[in-house]
């Protein structure tokens, strides 16, 4: 680096530059590059997944690296997850994503990973549901209420216009509280069961060890956007899956995730990339969609290169 000033971008300035109609589309292009590596010179190997045996169960060190030519965009996320950090009051989720240039590999910028994952995560989804379903969205039901919980309300309610977003969670408090600060617009569910029925579009957020959506509750066309499931862990029942049309962000990426699934016959259908592509089609012959989240670095850098691009042009403004 020689002794040259490192940019730094802490999640408050990240938060004031981010916009859902800015962000969505640069997701867009960045699942679409990731279905077309070679057309838009797009890598994104696996993660490196590091568990912490001596810490609570689910903790742990991912490294995701990702290089897109097509979008400029080069770089590499950091993260730490301790879902026990709830109870401490602080981030679940915490690290850096380190964007660097796609000419000259120099570092360009260092940015916070709490708000670029709970935005990028949230604008996923929401490509995959704009893909995926295709029916009216009145009703958005968000089981968890946790930093993904608000991002996924703000993003589907900004995008979609849905006129009631219901919010369930395993703590009644935590969801009563997010609703009042998001609006009347956003309604507390004490029941889960009662705030998924009659749902178009579901969003499951929690890192419950359990399923929390039965198939039995849906209505014929519902969506889901399976956020907070990871490696065996579930949070809609295997009768949902089984039922429904599955698709991913990668193919190559989903193994660890569908384990337990493959054995029972249960595989995704395509890849998001390929509906924005138009390769594949969503089929009319299943009852639900599954848009099964696994998160991958691609997004991250999407959005790093998104904040980077702003960032310049307001701070070149200034100096005007
Ligand atoms: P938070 O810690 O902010 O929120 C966690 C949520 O999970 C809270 O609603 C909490 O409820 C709930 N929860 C925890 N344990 C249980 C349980 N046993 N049963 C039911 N609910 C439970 O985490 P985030 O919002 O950052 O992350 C939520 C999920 O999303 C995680 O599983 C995480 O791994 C996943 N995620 C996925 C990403 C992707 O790209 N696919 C990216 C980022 C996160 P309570 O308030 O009662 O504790």
């Amino acid at each position: 680096m020689g002794d040259e000033k490192i940019l730094y971008l802490n999640d408050t300035v990240i938060k004031h530059i981010l916009t859902w109609d800015t962000l969505v589309p640069a997701i867009e292009n960045m699942l679409y590059a990731g279905s077309n590596r070679e057309e838009t010179d797009t890598l994104q190997p696996h993660r490196i997944s590091m568990k912490i045996p001596s810490k609570p169960q689910g903790s742990l060190l991912l490294c995701m690296p990702a290089y897109c030519g097509k979008e400029h965009a080069f770089g590499c996320k950091v993260i730490s997850s301790f879902p026990q950090n709830k109870e401490k009051g602080i981030p679940s989720i915490n690290g850096l994503v380190i964007l660097l240039d796609t000419e000259t590999g120099r570092l360009k910028m260092i940015l916070d990973a709490i708000e670029i994952t709970a935005w990028r995560t949230a604008a996923v989804s929401a490509v995959a549901t704009k893909h995926m379903h295709k029916g009216e969205k009145k009703i958005l039901a968000i089981l968890g209420a946790g930093v993904q919980g608000k991002s996924h309300a703000l993003a589907m309610y900004s995008i979609f216009k849905f006129s009631q977003v219901r919010i369930w969670n395993r703590t009644s408090e935590r969801a009563k509280a997010l609703c009042a600060e998001l609006g009347p617009w956003a309604v507390p569910f004490e029941d889960r069961e009662m705030c998924v029925r009659g749902a178009d579009v579901i969003v499951t957020v929690t890192f419950s060890t359990e399923t929390i959506v039965e198939a039995k509750w849906l209505k014929t066309g519902a969506h889901i956007n399976a956020v907070g499931g990871m490696r065996g862990r579930y949070e809609a029942d295997v009768d949902v899956y089984k039922r429904a049309t599955i698709v991913v962000e990668s193919l190559e990426h989903e193994d660890e995730d569908f384990k337990g699934l493959h054995a029972m016959g249960v595989k995704p259908l395509c890849e998001v990339g390929e509906l924005i592509k138009g390769t594949r089609k969503m089929p009319d012959n299943k009852e639900f969609s599954v848009f099964h989240s696994l998160g991958m670095g691609l997004e991250d850098i999407a959005t790093a290169e998104l904040i980077y691009n702003q960032y310049m042009k307001r701070n070149e403004k200034q100096l005007l």
